[in-house]
C-alpha cells in the first residue's frame, strides 16, 4: 500500500516536472541563457512564446516600445514583451558548436534563396519576417513562431519532442556573431545545439514554404542532435534533415532537386553518395550534394518505411554505415549505392 502511495506521488511529481509548463520553463530560461551570451544583441529584444518554441527577436530601430501580438497572445502560455536588458558577463558556455546549413547560392536554391533558378516561388512583398516594423513585424514574429511550432511537432513525431529557441537577429553581422566559429554567409539558417540562429536578410527573401522547409531541416538537426555528432555520413545528417524539411512541403521531387534533375536528363547520373567535402561552402556541386543525400533518404522512407529511415540515422550514429545499413535495411553499401542511383534515375529522369 505505502509503496503504491510513493509511486503515485512519486509519478505526480515526474508529471508535474516533465508536463507542459516546467518544458517551458526551461525553454524560458534557455532563452535567457543565449541572451546573456550577447548583451549587445539581445537587450531590449522581443521574446515571444510559442507553444514548442521560444521566438528571440533582437530589437530594430522605430520598433514601438510595446508590441501587441493578438493572435499569439491570445493563446494560453503564449506571451509578448520586451525583455529586461540582459546582464553582461553572465554567459554560459556552451550552445556554440553549430551545424551547417542551408546555402541561398547552392543548396538552398531549393528554398526560394537569393541564387537564381529557384524553385520555389519567391515570398509575397512584405511578409520578411525580420524586415518590418511595428504591427507588420509583430505579425511577421507570429507568423514564425507558429511556423516553429509547426516544425517542431514535425520534426518530434520522428525524433522524440524538441523544444527550439528561434534567434532572429537585426542584422547578418549580428548572425555572424552568433553562429561563429561556423560561417553564414549566403546561409537563411543555421542550427546550434539547441537553437535556430536565422540570418534575417537571406531567410525574408524565403517564399512562405521555403520558411517552413528551412525551419524544419533546423529543427530536425537540433531533434536528432547533430551539432554533437561528429560520426554520422553528412549525407544522412543532411538527407534526413531535408527529408523531414520536404516531407509535408508539397513540392515536387523535380523541384526541390532542379540541379540534380538538370544533370540526370543530360545523361550524368551520381556515382556515389556525396561526402563530407561536397557540402563544403563553396563547393561547385553543393546543391546537388544536398539533393543526392535528400533523395536517399527519401528512397529509405518510401522503401523501408520512416521507422527504417530513423532506425537507420540512430544506427550510423555509432560511426558503422556499413553495419547501420546491414541491421536496418538488410543490405550493404554497394547495394545501397545502386539502389539509390536507381532511384534517382526513376524519380528524376
Ligand atoms: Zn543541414
Amino acid at each position: 500500500m505505502r509503496v503504491v502511495w510513493l509511486w503515485a506521488v512519486l509519478a505526480g511529481l515526474l508529471a508535474a516536472l516533465t508536463g507542459p509548463s516546467a518544458a517551458a520553463d526551461s525553454l524560458a530560461r534557455r532563452g535567457r541563457e543565449l541572451m546573456r551570451e550577447h548583451p549587445e544583441i539581445w537587450t531590449g529584444a522581443v521574446i515571444l512564446r510559442g507553444e514548442r518554441s521560444l521566438i528571440v527577436a533582437a530589437r530594430r530601430p522605430g520598433l514601438p516600445a510595446r508590441i501587441t501580438l493578438p493572435d499569439v497572445a491570445a493563446r494560453p502560455g503564449a506571451e509578448a514583451r520586451f525583455a529586461r536588458p540582459a546582464a553582461a558577463g553572465e554567459a554560459s558556455g556552451d550552445g556554440t558548436a553549430v551545424v551547417d546549413d542551408v546555402s541561398g547560392t547552392g543548396g538552398a536554391a531549393a528554398f526560394g534563396g537569393s541564387g537564381g533558378g529557384s524553385p520555389v516561388p519567391a515570398g509575397s512583398a512584405g511578409s520578411g519576417v525580420p524586415g518590418g516594423e511595428g504591427d507588420s513585424r509583430s505579425r511577421d514574429l507570429a507568423d514564425l513562431a507558429r511556423r516553429a511550432d509547426r516544425a517542431s511537432l514535425v520534426a518530434g513525431r520522428l525524433l522524440g519532442p524538441v523544444r527550439p529557441v528561434i534567434l532572429v537577429p537585426a542584422t547578418t553581422e549580428q548572425a555572424a556573431t552568433l553562429s561563429a566559429p561556423a560561417s553564414v554567409t549566403g546561409l537563411a539558417a543555421v542550427a546550434a545545439v539547441d537553437s535556430v540562429i536565422v540570418e534575417p536578410a537571406a531567410f525574408a527573401r524565403l517564399s512562405a514554404a521555403g520558411r517552413d522547409v528551412v525551419l524544419t531541416h533546423e529543427i530536425t538537426h537540433i531533434a536528432a542532435g547533430a551539432a554533437l555528432d561528429g560520426r554520422t555520413p553528412k549525407w544522412l545528417v543532411e538527407g534526413f534533415a531535408d527529408y523531414v524539411g520536404y516531407r509535408d512541403s508539397g513540392i515536387p521531387v523535380a523541384r526541390a532537386a532542379a540541379e540534380l534533375a538538370e544533370e540526370v536528363r543530360a545523361g550524368r547520373l551520381p556515382r556515389e553518395l556525396p561526402g563530407p567535402g561536397d557540402f563544403a561552402a563553396g563547393s561547385p556541386r553543393l546543391a546537388q550534394a544536398y539533393e543526392e543525400a535528400w533523395l536517399a533518404c527519401r528512397y529509405v522512407a518510401e522503401r523501408y518505411g520512416e521507422r527504417a529511415l530513423v532506425a537507420l540515422y540512430r544506427a550510423a550514429r555509432g560511426g558503422d554505415l556499413s553495419a547501420a545499413l546491414s541491421r536496418t535495411l538488410g543490405t550493404g553499401p554497394a547495394g545501397f549505392t545502386a539502389a539509390w542511383r536507381a532511384y534517382v534515375q526513376d524519380r528524376l529522369r
